[in-house]
């Protein structure tokens, strides 16, 4: 037997054993033959060497097109195969399927005040924790900034799913030490499910994507199965918004009006414009979701300047009929709409084109106008209140509720969500609303009670002093003509229902 080394150029790759069959020393030939085989195995070798690199190679790139690279979890394409994947299996499935959209309230404001090290240290220590929550088969996905996405196959029912978004609020309850900062931060999840033998489409996305927004626009730090009842349940969204953009060009959009009534005497002293809309043949969608789809299709502008300039010109016709009447006017608006550089130019258009006094007209906005945005909010609340227009904070209570920037902002009116008023019933609850209109009563607010539905709730927002309130008991929303008839019947409306024509009354609305 005998060993030749195998080399690439002076490098020593290896050692052949050759064994020699006759006796006697090596000559020649065998040399010849022996630096023939090892020639062969080093190429054998060095080519078996380059194709394992080039696996290794092609596999992190593999690996590293279908993965975040800074939190390691699989990425939105990753997540697209796997979705297609459980499509295919979908139709035999005997289990639900969800997804989770998970996204952390105001990051931006952590990375604006710490640093983006900080930020990246965050979502690092915020998918620890996710990943502790869901389980081995599911898939946990970073699809953007600070936007997770959980798939969960075979799931016994839904409640599982709310289960997990509970845990996930759970979970944010202690606050997170990232380089000596104590960051409390909340997580706002939409979920979208698929029940046994459902279509499992990447719609479910979309759709908990647009739950999660929902749930955003109500404040945050929560979670809401996906809500679009009225339209198809997986309706499409990008159908959805070319047949919004389709409404708003052939006005198929509609506004119905709400009336705020002053509780003392029940007098309509204002009434709020209201957005609908009916799809062809598939019937009404409602208020939130039009607002959502819009807002998530760059729409928001279209529809809010159409609902305004729609509510003023109707405004307009009323006091043509009703001359002298004193009816103010509160339009919603989102801030998506509100912190657009044109938004100021487009109220002012609109009011001059229908010859409205800004003093009658009362915008409305949500608390999440103060989670994600800025100063900016600051500055055209301002230049809005320097005009004359007044600013309501609408549904106060279902977010932070915190009271802290109306001492800041110019905020005129507080509207006391109707949750606090379904809560009457309970004497906590009446001690609430008490201590929160007396809070606003001192801070100089104007106090609207939403969503009165029974007297019993009347008498209390009454006794408890909230300026004006709003609900079913009072009216409903109704179309433009219904309160025109309103006013034409100057009556106060009734404790019980939709309003009745009645003897001429109501020496407020003059
Ligand atoms: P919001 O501004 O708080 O409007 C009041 C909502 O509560 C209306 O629902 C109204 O129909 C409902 N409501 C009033 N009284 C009662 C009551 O006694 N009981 C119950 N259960 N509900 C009552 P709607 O029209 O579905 O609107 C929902 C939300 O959609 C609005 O809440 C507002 O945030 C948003 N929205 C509606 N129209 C627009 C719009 O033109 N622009 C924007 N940005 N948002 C809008
Ligand atoms: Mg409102
Ligand atoms: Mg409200």
């Amino acid at each position: 037997m005998f060993t030749f080394p195998l080399r690439d150029g002076d490098v020593p790759i290896g050692a052949l054993d050759l064994y020699k069959t006759n006796r006697g020393s090596l000559d020649e030939n065998d040399m010849a033959a022996a630096q023939t085989l090892a020639d062969v195995t080093t190429a054998y070798l060095l080519n078996a060497r380059a194709r394992d690199r080039a696996r290794a190679t092609s596999n992190v790139f593999h690996h590293n097109s279908l993965h975040d690279p800074l939190t390691g979890l699989p990425n939105r394409q990753l997540l697209q195969e796997r979705l297609t994947h459980a499509a295919a299996l979908s139709k035999r499935s005997h289990t639900h399927a969800a997804v989770l959209f998970v996204d952390l309230d105001r990051f931006k404001d952590v990375n604006d005040r710490y640093g983006h090290h900080v930020g990246d240290a965050l979502l690092l220590a915020f998918t620890d924790r996710l990943s502790n929550l869901v389980r081995d088969g599911d898939t946990l996905a970073r699809v953007s900034g600070d936007e997770f996405v959980i798939f969960c196959e075979d799931l016994r029912s839904i409640d599982d799913v709310e289960e997990l978004a509970e845990r996930i609020g759970q979970s944010l309850k202690s606050p997170f030490s990232i380089m000596c900062h104590d960051l409390a931060v909340t997580a706002s999840v939409g979920i979208a499910y698929a029940g046994p033998g459902e279509d499992i489409t990447d719609q479910l996305v979309v759709d908990a994507d647009m739950a999660m927004y929902q749930v955003k626009r109500r404040g945050g730090a929560g979670h809401q199965i996906v809500d679009v009842p009225h339209t198809s349940p997986r309706g499409d969204h990008n159908v959805l918004a070319a047949e919004l953009r389709t409404a708003l060009t052939l006005d198929e959009l509609d506004v119905a009006y709400q009336p705020i009534v002053r509780p003392r005497d029940r007098t309509v002293v204002a009434v709020e414009a209201l957005v609908r809309w009916t799809r062809r043949l598939r019937g009404p969608v409602d208020a939130p979701s039009i607002i959502a789809i819009a807002e998530r299709s760059d729409l928001i502008n279209e529809v809010g300047d159409w609902v305004l300039r729609r509510a003023c010109r109707d405004r307009q016709r009323w006091l043509d009929r009703f001359p002298g009447t004193a009816l103010d006017l509160a339009v919603n608006v989102s801030v998506r709409q509100l912190l657009q550089p044109t938004f100021a130019t487009m109220v002012a258009a609109a009011l001059e084109t229908f010859e409205t006094s800004p003093t009658s007209l009362v915008l409305e906005v949500t608390e999440n106008l103060f989670i994600d945005a800025s100063e900016r909010v600051g500055e055209v609340l301002s230049a809005l209140a320097r005009s004359g227009i007044r600013i309501a904070l609408d549904d106060y209570g279902t977010g932070y509720s915190s009271l802290g920037y109306l001492a800041h902002l110019p905020i005129h009116v507080l509207k006391i969500d109707r949750c606090f008023i379904a809560d009457l019933a309970r004497p906590a609850g009446e001690i609430i609303v008490a201590s929160v209109n007396k809070l606003a009563h001192d801070l100089g607010l104007q106090v609207v009670a939403e969503g009165v539905e029974t007297t019993a709730r009347h008498d209390i927002i009454n006794t408890v002093g909230c300026d004006l309130a709003q609900g079913f008991l009072y009216a409903k929303p109704m179309d433009a003509t219904a309160i025109e008839a309103l006013l034409a019947s100057r009556t106060p409306l009734p404790l019980h229902g939709p309003p009745q024509p009645g003897p001429p009354l109501g020496p407020d609305i003059e």
